[in-house]
Protein backbone atom coordinates (compact mmCIF):
# COMPACT_ATOMS: atom_id res chain seq x y z
CA UNK A 1 0.00 0.00 0.00
CA UNK A 2 1.32 3.39 -0.98
CA UNK A 3 -0.12 5.43 2.34
CA UNK A 4 -0.64 8.80 2.08
CA UNK A 5 -3.91 9.36 4.02
CA UNK A 6 -2.41 10.69 7.37
CA UNK A 7 0.08 13.58 6.81
CA UNK A 8 3.13 11.13 8.22
CA UNK A 9 6.60 12.12 6.76
CA UNK A 10 6.93 9.77 3.22
CA UNK A 11 10.67 8.89 4.67
CA UNK A 12 9.47 7.12 8.07
CA UNK A 13 11.54 8.02 11.09
CA UNK A 14 15.42 9.65 10.94
CA UNK A 15 17.84 7.23 11.37
CA UNK A 16 19.26 8.84 14.71
CA UNK A 17 16.01 8.54 16.08
CA UNK A 18 15.57 4.59 15.08
CA UNK A 19 19.06 3.87 16.79
CA UNK A 20 18.38 6.56 19.90
CA UNK A 21 14.94 4.27 20.44
CA UNK A 22 16.65 1.02 20.23
CA UNK A 23 19.04 2.05 22.55
CA UNK A 24 16.56 3.16 25.36
CA UNK A 25 14.40 0.01 24.93
CA UNK A 26 17.50 -1.58 26.90
CA UNK A 27 15.82 0.97 29.79
CA UNK A 28 12.13 0.14 29.37
CA UNK A 29 11.94 -2.06 31.86
CA UNK A 30 11.70 0.90 34.04
CA UNK A 31 9.32 3.60 33.98
CA UNK A 32 9.84 6.59 31.87
CA UNK A 33 11.13 9.71 33.07
CA UNK A 34 7.85 11.53 33.90
CA UNK A 35 8.86 15.17 33.76
CA UNK A 36 11.12 14.07 30.31
CA UNK A 37 14.06 16.00 31.45
CA UNK A 38 16.59 15.51 28.62
CA UNK A 39 13.77 16.51 26.31
CA UNK A 40 12.27 19.44 27.62
CA UNK A 41 16.23 20.48 28.15
CA UNK A 42 16.91 20.03 24.61
CA UNK A 43 13.70 21.91 24.01
CA UNK A 44 14.11 24.36 26.01
CA UNK A 45 17.63 25.48 24.29
CA UNK A 46 16.17 25.06 21.16
CA UNK A 47 13.25 27.45 21.58
CA UNK A 48 14.70 29.64 24.21
CA UNK A 49 12.40 29.12 26.95
CA UNK A 50 12.66 27.56 30.37
CA UNK A 51 12.02 24.24 31.06
CA UNK A 52 8.53 24.57 32.44
CA UNK A 53 7.67 26.11 30.05
CA UNK A 54 6.81 23.21 28.23
CA UNK A 55 4.56 20.01 28.29
CA UNK A 56 5.03 16.85 26.96
CA UNK A 57 2.31 14.96 25.57
CA UNK A 58 1.38 11.38 23.71
CA UNK A 59 1.10 13.22 20.46
CA UNK A 60 0.32 16.83 20.37
CA UNK A 61 -3.31 15.74 20.41
CA UNK A 62 -2.96 15.17 24.30
CA UNK A 63 -1.59 18.75 24.20
CA UNK A 64 -5.52 19.99 22.69
CA UNK A 65 -7.15 17.78 25.22
CA UNK A 66 -5.01 18.84 28.25
CA UNK A 67 -5.71 22.62 27.02
CA UNK A 68 -9.29 21.78 27.13
CA UNK A 69 -9.37 20.31 30.68
CA UNK A 70 -7.31 23.01 31.83
CA UNK A 71 -9.63 25.61 30.33
CA UNK A 72 -13.08 24.37 30.25
CA UNK A 73 -15.73 23.51 32.90
CA UNK A 74 -18.96 21.58 32.03
CA UNK A 75 -21.66 24.08 30.11
CA UNK A 76 -18.38 26.12 28.87
CA UNK A 77 -17.50 27.22 25.18
CA UNK A 78 -15.30 26.55 22.71
CA UNK A 79 -14.72 28.25 19.56
CA UNK A 80 -12.77 26.97 16.29
CA UNK A 81 -12.90 27.53 12.43
CA UNK A 82 -15.21 25.42 10.29
CA UNK A 83 -13.04 22.19 8.53
CA UNK A 84 -10.88 22.45 11.85
CA UNK A 85 -9.23 19.18 13.17
CA UNK A 86 -10.81 16.90 14.53
CA UNK A 87 -9.64 16.23 17.83
CA UNK A 88 -10.66 20.37 18.45
CA UNK A 89 -14.57 18.65 18.53
CA UNK A 90 -13.30 15.23 20.95
CA UNK A 91 -11.94 17.59 23.25
CA UNK A 92 -15.00 19.98 23.31
CA UNK A 93 -17.08 17.01 23.73
CA UNK A 94 -14.67 15.46 26.77
CA UNK A 95 -14.81 18.32 28.54
CA UNK A 96 -18.52 18.41 28.54
CA UNK A 97 -18.30 22.17 26.93
CA UNK A 98 -20.07 23.22 23.77
CA UNK A 99 -18.39 24.18 20.45
CA UNK A 100 -19.33 27.53 18.04
CA UNK A 101 -17.95 26.45 14.78
CA UNK A 102 -17.30 29.15 12.58
CA UNK A 103 -17.85 29.25 9.00
CA UNK A 104 -15.04 29.15 6.97
CA UNK A 105 -13.35 32.02 4.67
CA UNK A 106 -11.87 30.35 1.47
CA UNK A 107 -11.52 27.33 3.35
CA UNK A 108 -9.69 28.86 6.12
CA UNK A 109 -9.86 31.06 9.27
CA UNK A 110 -12.43 33.73 9.70
CA UNK A 111 -10.66 35.84 12.38
CA UNK A 112 -12.82 38.29 12.86
CA UNK A 113 -16.01 36.50 12.62
CA UNK A 114 -14.30 33.90 15.23
CA UNK A 115 -13.03 36.84 16.94
CA UNK A 116 -16.77 38.11 17.17
CA UNK A 117 -18.21 34.46 18.20
CA UNK A 118 -15.88 34.79 20.96
CA UNK A 119 -18.49 35.28 24.24
CA UNK A 120 -18.95 35.48 27.73
CA UNK A 121 -18.54 32.09 28.29
CA UNK A 122 -16.22 30.94 25.80
CA UNK A 123 -13.02 30.00 27.70
CA UNK A 124 -10.87 28.09 24.62
CA UNK A 125 -10.24 28.96 21.13
CA UNK A 126 -8.40 26.90 18.94
CA UNK A 127 -6.36 28.08 15.55
CA UNK A 128 -4.44 25.76 13.29
CA UNK A 129 -1.71 27.10 11.36
CA UNK A 130 -1.58 25.64 8.54
CA UNK A 131 -4.70 24.19 8.88
CA UNK A 132 -5.71 20.39 8.42
CA UNK A 133 -6.91 19.25 6.32
CA UNK A 134 -7.36 22.42 4.26
CA UNK A 135 -3.66 23.16 3.83
CA UNK A 136 -4.47 27.14 4.31
CA UNK A 137 -1.94 29.56 6.50
CA UNK A 138 -2.87 32.90 8.31
CA UNK A 139 0.00 35.66 7.82
CA UNK A 140 1.47 36.33 11.08
CA UNK A 141 0.34 39.69 11.06
CA UNK A 142 -3.11 39.27 11.53
CA UNK A 143 -2.47 36.18 13.46
CA UNK A 144 -0.95 37.84 16.09
CA UNK A 145 -3.65 41.04 15.91
CA UNK A 146 -6.04 38.37 16.73
CA UNK A 147 -4.19 36.30 19.44
CA UNK A 148 -3.72 39.86 20.97
CA UNK A 149 -7.65 40.92 20.71
CA UNK A 150 -8.77 37.88 22.27
CA UNK A 151 -9.98 38.56 26.33
CA UNK A 152 -7.00 37.48 29.15
CA UNK A 153 -9.46 34.95 30.25
CA UNK A 154 -9.77 32.79 27.17
CA UNK A 155 -7.06 30.20 26.31
CA UNK A 156 -5.65 30.07 22.84
CA UNK A 157 -4.22 26.81 21.28
CA UNK A 158 -2.58 27.80 18.73
CA UNK A 159 -2.14 24.21 16.62
CA UNK A 160 1.31 24.04 14.77
CA UNK A 161 1.78 20.66 13.81
CA UNK A 162 2.82 21.77 10.58
CA UNK A 163 4.97 24.30 11.37
CA UNK A 164 7.95 22.71 10.12
CA UNK A 165 6.92 22.81 6.45
CA UNK A 166 5.96 26.93 6.38
CA UNK A 167 8.41 28.25 3.42
CA UNK A 168 11.25 30.97 4.90
CA UNK A 169 9.41 33.74 3.86
CA UNK A 170 6.17 32.50 6.07
CA UNK A 171 7.74 31.74 8.78
CA UNK A 172 7.09 33.71 12.01
CA UNK A 173 8.07 33.81 15.95
CA UNK A 174 5.08 32.36 17.89
CA UNK A 175 7.72 31.67 20.99
CA UNK A 176 7.98 35.19 21.20
CA UNK A 177 3.99 35.36 21.19
CA UNK A 178 4.22 32.94 24.43
CA UNK A 179 6.22 35.22 26.09
CA UNK A 180 4.18 38.21 25.65
CA UNK A 181 0.70 36.13 26.12
CA UNK A 182 -0.41 34.45 29.45
CA UNK A 183 -3.30 32.84 27.86
CA UNK A 184 -1.31 31.23 24.99
CA UNK A 185 -0.39 27.70 24.29
CA UNK A 186 1.39 26.54 21.16
CA UNK A 187 0.96 23.04 20.32
CA UNK A 188 3.47 21.32 17.60
CA UNK A 189 4.41 18.08 17.15
CA UNK A 190 6.91 15.31 16.31
CA UNK A 191 4.79 12.92 14.29
CA UNK A 192 4.87 15.21 10.82
CA UNK A 193 8.15 16.39 10.17
CA UNK A 194 9.99 14.77 12.24
CA UNK A 195 8.76 11.34 11.26
CA UNK A 196 7.75 9.47 14.87
CA UNK A 197 4.01 9.52 14.57
CA UNK A 198 3.77 5.92 15.97
CA UNK A 199 6.07 6.64 18.54
CA UNK A 200 3.41 9.32 20.42
CA UNK A 201 4.63 12.34 21.20
CA UNK A 202 4.14 16.19 21.02
CA UNK A 203 4.53 19.06 22.99
CA UNK A 204 3.06 22.78 24.63
CA UNK A 205 4.91 25.58 25.18
CA UNK A 206 3.03 28.16 27.71
CA UNK A 207 4.13 30.42 30.33
CA UNK A 208 4.47 28.47 33.60
CA UNK A 209 1.42 29.21 35.16
CA UNK A 210 -0.52 27.90 32.77
CA UNK A 211 2.09 25.01 31.68
CA UNK A 212 1.62 23.86 36.01
CA UNK A 213 -1.99 23.54 34.99
CA UNK A 214 -1.27 21.48 32.19
CA UNK A 215 1.54 19.20 33.53
CA UNK A 216 -1.44 18.77 36.93
CA UNK A 217 -3.83 17.29 34.45
CA UNK A 218 -1.02 15.12 32.39
CA UNK A 219 -1.18 11.58 33.14
CA UNK A 220 1.99 10.29 34.71
CA UNK A 221 4.30 8.45 32.31
CA UNK A 222 2.51 9.54 29.20
CA UNK A 223 5.44 9.73 26.73
CA UNK A 224 7.53 6.07 26.83
CA UNK A 225 11.29 5.83 26.66
CA UNK A 226 11.81 5.79 23.31
CA UNK A 227 9.36 8.17 22.37
CA UNK A 228 11.75 10.77 24.41
CA UNK A 229 14.83 9.03 23.27
CA UNK A 230 14.23 9.34 19.80
CA UNK A 231 12.57 12.92 19.56
CA UNK A 232 15.68 14.37 21.30
CA UNK A 233 17.64 12.66 18.27
CA UNK A 234 14.82 13.72 16.07
CA UNK A 235 15.14 17.12 17.25
CA UNK A 236 18.92 17.79 16.72
CA UNK A 237 18.50 16.13 13.07
CA UNK A 238 19.17 19.00 10.88
CA UNK A 239 19.92 16.97 7.68
CA UNK A 240 16.57 14.77 7.88
CA UNK A 241 14.65 18.20 8.33
CA UNK A 242 15.77 19.73 5.50
CA UNK A 243 15.36 16.81 3.18
CA UNK A 244 12.09 16.12 4.30
CA UNK A 245 11.26 19.71 3.75
CA UNK A 246 12.93 19.59 0.23
CA UNK A 247 11.24 16.32 -0.72
CA UNK A 248 7.85 18.25 0.59
CA UNK A 249 8.04 21.49 -1.40
CA UNK A 250 8.77 19.26 -4.32
CA UNK A 251 6.22 17.16 -3.99
CA UNK A 252 3.62 19.69 -3.42
CA UNK A 253 4.79 21.27 -6.67
CA UNK A 254 4.73 18.04 -8.33
CA UNK A 255 0.94 17.13 -6.96
CA UNK A 256 -0.59 20.41 -7.63
CA UNK A 257 0.91 20.84 -11.26
CA UNK A 258 -1.05 17.35 -11.90
CA UNK A 259 -4.51 17.93 -10.54
CA UNK A 260 -3.70 21.16 -12.96
CA UNK A 261 -3.21 18.71 -15.83
CA UNK A 262 -6.21 16.60 -14.78
CA UNK A 263 -8.51 20.00 -14.56
CA UNK A 264 -9.03 19.10 -10.51
CA UNK A 265 -9.42 21.77 -8.29
CA UNK A 266 -7.49 22.14 -5.41
CA UNK A 267 -6.20 24.39 -2.31
CA UNK A 268 -3.07 25.68 -1.96
CA UNK A 269 -1.85 24.18 0.69
CA UNK A 270 1.02 25.21 3.15
CA UNK A 271 1.29 21.88 4.76
CA UNK A 272 2.35 18.27 3.45
CA UNK A 273 -0.95 17.47 2.22
CA UNK A 274 -3.17 18.65 -0.79
CA UNK A 275 -6.90 18.74 -0.38
CA UNK A 276 -8.37 18.39 -4.38
CA UNK A 277 -12.03 18.21 -5.70
CA UNK A 278 -12.77 15.07 -7.32
CA UNK A 279 -16.35 14.94 -7.63
CA UNK A 280 -17.58 11.45 -5.93
CA UNK A 281 -14.58 11.23 -3.62
CA UNK A 282 -15.67 8.34 -1.88
CA UNK A 283 -15.86 6.62 -5.40
CA UNK A 284 -12.55 7.64 -6.59
CA UNK A 285 -11.27 6.90 -2.75
CA UNK A 286 -12.43 3.06 -3.51
CA UNK A 287 -10.70 3.07 -6.64
CA UNK A 288 -7.94 4.45 -5.58
CA UNK A 289 -7.53 2.01 -2.41
CA UNK A 290 -7.86 -0.57 -5.43
CA UNK A 291 -5.09 0.13 -7.37
CA UNK A 292 -2.90 0.35 -3.80
CA UNK A 293 -3.47 4.52 -2.86
CA UNK A 294 -4.93 5.39 0.51
CA UNK A 295 -6.10 8.70 0.53
CA UNK A 296 -8.31 10.87 3.03
CA UNK A 297 -11.98 11.06 3.01
CA UNK A 298 -13.45 14.43 4.35
CA UNK A 299 -16.55 13.61 4.20
CA UNK A 300 -16.66 13.76 7.86
CA UNK A 301 -15.79 17.71 7.55
CA UNK A 302 -18.75 18.46 5.22
CA UNK A 303 -16.46 18.05 2.26
CA UNK A 304 -17.65 14.91 0.46
CA UNK A 305 -16.52 16.05 -2.87
CA UNK A 306 -13.04 16.68 -1.41
CA UNK A 307 -9.82 14.01 -1.03
CA UNK A 308 -6.83 14.87 1.33
CA UNK A 309 -3.55 13.66 -0.58
CA UNK A 310 -0.86 13.45 1.81
CA UNK A 311 2.74 14.26 0.07
CA UNK A 312 4.79 11.38 -0.66
CA UNK A 313 8.09 10.47 -1.98
CA UNK A 314 8.06 11.48 -6.28
CA UNK A 315 7.04 8.16 -6.77
CA UNK A 316 4.46 7.50 -5.01
CA UNK A 317 3.01 10.92 -6.23
CA UNK A 318 3.53 9.99 -10.02
CA UNK A 319 1.57 6.59 -8.90
CA UNK A 320 -1.33 8.89 -7.29
CA UNK A 321 -1.14 11.33 -10.26
CA UNK A 322 -1.53 8.14 -12.86
CA UNK A 323 -4.61 6.33 -10.32
CA UNK A 324 -6.33 9.75 -11.19
CA UNK A 325 -6.02 10.18 -14.43
N1 LIG B 1 -3.11 19.07 14.90
C1 LIG B 1 -3.35 18.91 13.60
C2 LIG B 1 -3.84 20.07 12.81
C3 LIG B 1 -3.14 17.66 13.00
O1 LIG B 1 -3.40 17.49 11.71
C4 LIG B 1 -2.68 16.59 13.80
C5 LIG B 1 -2.43 15.20 13.21
N2 LIG B 1 -3.23 14.79 12.21
C6 LIG B 1 -2.46 16.83 15.14
C7 LIG B 1 -2.68 18.08 15.67
C8 LIG B 1 -2.06 15.77 16.13
O2 LIG B 1 -1.09 14.93 15.77
P1 LIG B 1 -0.33 14.07 16.88
O3 LIG B 1 -1.27 13.76 17.97
O4 LIG B 1 0.16 12.90 16.14
O5 LIG B 1 0.78 14.99 17.34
Amino acid sequence: MILLASNENPLGMPESARRAAAAALEGAGNYPDSNGTALKNALAARLDVPADWLTLGSGSSEILHLAAQVSLKPGEGVVYSQYGFVVYAQATAQAHAHATVVPSLNFGHDLGAMRAAIGDDTKLVFVANPNNPTGTFIDAAPLLAFLQSVPAHVTVLLDEAYTEYLSPAQRYDSIEWVRRLPNLIVARTFSKAFGLAGLRIGYGVSQPALTARMNAHRPRFNVTTPAQAAAVAALGDADFLARTYELNTAGRDQLAAGFKELGLEYVPSSGNFLMVQVGDAQAVHARLLAAGIEVSLLGNYGLPQWLRISIGLPEQNRAVLAALR
